[in-house]
């Protein structure tokens, strides 16, 4: 955890916050902190500053925070990633936040079983606890906004059309132009598939709403992994 991100709710008075859940842990376990030390914090959606630890107990961690400067930069890009498994899927927004994507959209395609619509981290937004450590280890506070799309026909061909508009639009497919080989001006809309690939319907469609195929080359990777590549290419 590089920042230790905190919440309105964290607050015990104006200064002052108070840790007892895995932060608490984390911070007792991993940065083992004297009183007086101090540690990167972050609001949720807020500045960046310093907290100074005024108590560490085996049950929580005070301390006393000031924010003075802004979160690193978003990347000027909307991810649209396919539907994955569930370990995979937090895999890609841990990935995706950590990186600084702060739009995603998770939809249906071809190659994605019905059934991972229904995994348990969909209930609850239990996902948004990936965004949290995706934004801690990089340093981050701003929350990025995930939605799904069950039905990939209307999302291509009601939604996307719309989005694209002024955007450089790029569909990541194994054999497509080199990404280096591609002038691009952002914002852009990179769209990523599922474990089984597109299918070559959804890449035509891709290509009617206006997107470009971009490859990284023969080597297939896995999806996190395309993911980091194509925006550290891309940025
Ligand atoms: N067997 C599938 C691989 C899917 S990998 C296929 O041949 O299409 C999952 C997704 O990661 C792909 O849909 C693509 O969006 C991205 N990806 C992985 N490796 C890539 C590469 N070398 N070039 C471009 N995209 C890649």
């Amino acid at each position: 955890m590089n920042l230790i991100l905190l919440f309105k709710t964290d607050f015990i008075d104006e200064k002052k916050v108070r840790l007892t859940d895995r932060r608490a842990e984390h911070i007792r376990l991993i940065h083992k902190p004297e009183v007086g030390d101090q540690l990167q914090v972050g609001l949720l959606d807020g500045k960046i500053g310093i907290g100074v630890v005024s108590l560490v107990s085996e049950a929580q961690v005070e301390m006393e925070v000031q924010f003075e400067r802004a979160p690193p930069l978003a990347l000027p890009v909307t991810l649209l990633v396919a539907m994955h498994r569930p370990i995979v899927l937090k895999r890609v927004l841990y990935t995706a936040t950590m990186m600084g994507v702060k739009n995603i959209i998770v939809f249906h395609s071809f190659r994605v079983e019905k059934s991972f619509w229904n995994s348990s981290l969909l209930k609850n937004e239990e996902w948004r606890e990936h965004l949290l450590l995706g934004l801690e280890q990089a340093g981050d506070t701003i929350l990025p906004k995930v939605t799904f799309r069950k039905r990939f026909k209307p999302f291509l061909e009601d939604e996307v059309p719309e989005m694209v508009k002024g955007t450089t639009a790029l569909v990541a497919h194994p054999g497509g132009a080199l990404l280096n080989k591609i002038a691009v001006n952002a914002p852009v809309i990179l769209a990523v598939g599922p474990e089984g690939g597109f299918i070559d319907y959804e890449i035509e469609m891709f290509k009617k709403a206006g997107f470009t195929l971009v490859g990284l080359g023969e080597r297939i990777l896995r999806v996190e992994t395309a993911v980091t590549a194509l925006l550290a290419k891309l940025f």
